[in-house]
């Protein structure tokens, strides 16, 4: 790496002694490119096994690229921690201004320690650190009111990032949030429960260092190609007009779009909460993350008029993409676009998962229907198909707890329907809430296989729409998957937002990395991505992850996907082929080291 390249630098701060530090780790920058390759270097070391997610053991990794900061969309900071929703590997990426900030501040990655007594909210500016008491903030209702408040606060304006929780985070909900910059988060996993263990309510992060390149025409040239590509190749364009809710339709039309807990793969009400739909009647602006021209995030404007005032309205502004709108929306039955943006607005404010809770109320519907749950446990709700006045009132209460039940809904979906039943509809996988694909086969062994049970581990949904009407075999699919996986390592390495995907292939990535004075090959590139895939699983395996126990949710056998009714044997035959592989491989890891 260049000699001058601040990447390598790692920030450790201490929360419970209030402590913080610089260290060189330009071996690990080296050797596993940055983002996602660092963050899980990190987190093995400074971890210790079988810590609790939600005690001071557990340790929070952000981690960003060589490519931040110099080539566009590479706009994304990876974050690696102990999920408190799985019980293992927790990784979810975040976008905004967070990449940008760290890596101008003049570090690679920052690792957080410990836990605080009261709370607080870090501000790293540059080579200070301040961790400043959030006993005023901790408590309030909104996100929102909390960013403003820092945004006044702290200076940077322009070049900071500031991450904070919600309700959900300060109340251990296990799938809560860190909201990033407005309208972007660190999702999945539940890392704004493990900030609410700590009592770390927010971070901001600013810094005007500026990032060395070797041959300034080269990079300058590589530069252009890329913004050239992005603009012009059509592979972004998805992005940029319609944003991911462009799927709402084309899902639908297949089959595939996960509807009433995945009781049907079609929704009625599509049309209404499309990208179109929401483009024509709502859309009020799109924003960018620092250093993207894509803008693919599309705003809502959501006017809601006071109870007593006549003409006298408040606007919000409702970030909307695919997998919200699956979630709230068609899995709940929810076809009222208002309805839909009110409950898109609700879990912004709260600081939750969208997708899981989501996936959780979905279960709670079914559950209530068939009477494993009574309004007793519910504290008087009555959830039912498409009622989002019902579900913005179960939303509230999952945050504040009342009940056993919400309490045990809070740990997840998947530990809700241990103690309530109802796990043949509990549509998780390794403890995860499902995403929005039901494309046939490749989608589900992806989530459960995935390191982070997510589609966007190995895009298993993309594999499936492709191959419809043809005949797929297990090893074609386990053979798929990997591959993906692991050049996704790669790319969330370097830390590339997924949606440029298409554009940075690997000779991009290769020549791209020419003038920082690096040179790699396709199959170095490669073998470093099959490492982090296997140092993550590996991670996962010691924290008591196991394949063999894993099961697929019966639901999805219930219902048809494009390639018609799965089947259970050959899922399982895929889950024994993926197992045996990889098992092999991490012995062939464990030799070589
Ligand atoms: S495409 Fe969207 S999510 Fe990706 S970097 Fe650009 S604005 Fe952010």
């Amino acid at each position: 790496m260049q000699a001058r390249d601040p990447l390598s630098r790692v920030l450790y701060i201490d929360l419970t002694t209030k402590r913080y530090w610089v260290e060189d780790r330009r071996d690990l920058f080296e050797e596993y490119i940055g983002g996602a390759g660092v963050a899980i270097n990190l987190l093995r070391e400074e971890l210790p096994r079988n810590a609790d997610p939600l005690g001071p053991e557990n340790v929070i990794v952000f981690a960003v690229g060589p490519f931040n900061g110099l080539y566009p969309m590479a706009s994304k900071t990876v974050s690696m921690f102990k999920s408190p929703l799985t019980g293992n590997l927790g990784e979810s990426h975040a976008g905004g201004r967070s990449a940008i900030a760290i890596r101008l501040a003049g570090y690679g990655a920052i690792v957080i320690k410990g836990a605080s007594e009261i709370p607080v909210y870090l501000a790293v500016h540059e080579d200070k650190v301040y961790f400043r008491d959030a006993r005023g903030l901790w408590g309030l209702r909104s996100t929102h009111t909390v960013g403003r408040v820092l945004r006044e606060r702290e200076p940077g304006h322009g070049f900071r990032t500031v991450m904070r929780i919600g309700r959900a985070g300060e109340k251990l909900v296990r799938y809560a949030c860190v909201v990033v910059d407005t309208y972007r988060h660190f999702g999945r996993l539940g890392l704004g429960a493990v900030f609410g263990s700590k009592r770390l309510k927010a971070i901001v992060i600013s810094g005007r260092h500026s990032i060395p390149v070797e041959d300034k025409a080269a990079y300058r040239k590589a530069y252009d190609e890329i913004l050239r590509s992005i603009m012009e190749s059509g592979a972004t364009r998805k992005y940029y007009e319609l944003g991911t809710s462009e799927n709402v339709l084309p899902l639908n039309e297949l089959g595939a779009l996960p509807t009433r807990n995945l009781k049907e793969s079609r929704f009625e009400h599509a049309k209404m909460i499309s990208g179109e739909n929401l483009a024509e009647k709502y859309l009020g602006r799109r924003v960018s993350c620092a250093h993207c021209p894509v803008a693919c995030i599309h705003l809502a404007a959501l006017r809601e008029p006071y109870v007593q005032a006549p003409y006298f309205y408040k606007t919000v502004f409702v970030s909307y993409d695919y997998e919200p709108i699956y979630s709230l929306g068609s899995m709940l039955g929810v076809g009222n676009p208002e309805g839909l943006l009110k409950l898109l607005d609700a879990v912004e404010v709260f600081g939750l998962d969208a997708m899981s809770a989501g996936v959780a109320l979905a279960w709670m519907t079914e559950a209530f229907e068939r009477g494993l749950i009574t309004e007793r446990d519910t504290a008087g709700v009555k959830p039912s198909w498409g009622d989002y006045e019902s579900y913005l009132k179960a939303l509230e209460l999952l945050v504040e707890q009342p009940t056993e039940f919400y309490s045990a809904l809070a740990r997840g979906t998947e530990y809700a329907a241990k103690i309530y039943g109802g796990e043949d509809f509990a549509l998780t996988y390794g403890g995860n809430e499902m995403p929005g694909y039901h494309t046939g086969p490749a989608a589900h062994i992806g989530y459960a296989t995935g390191a982070r049970h997510s589609h966007l581990d190995s895009a298993g949904y993309s594999f499936d729409q492709k191959m419809v009407g043809k005949r797929v075999t297990v090893e074609e699919i386990v053979d798929y998957l990997i591959r993906e996986e692991r050049w996704r390592q790669v790319l969330t390495s370097l830390v590339i937002c997924l949606f440029a995907r298409g554009v940075y292939t690997p000779q991009v990535v290769i020549n791209a990395f020419k003038p920082l004075g690096i040179e790699y090959t396709e199959d170095d590139l490669m073998s470093i991505g099959r490492k982090i895939h296997l140092l993550k699983l590996g991670f996962k395996l010691n924290e008591g992850f196991d394949l063999s126990r894993l099961r697929f949710p019966k639901r999805i056998f219930e219902t048809p996907t494009p390639h018609g009714m799965l089947d259970p044997s050959f899922m399982d035959e895929a889950l024994k082929a993926y197992r045996s592989r990889i098992e092999q491989e991490l012995k062939e890891l464990a030799k070589a080291s």
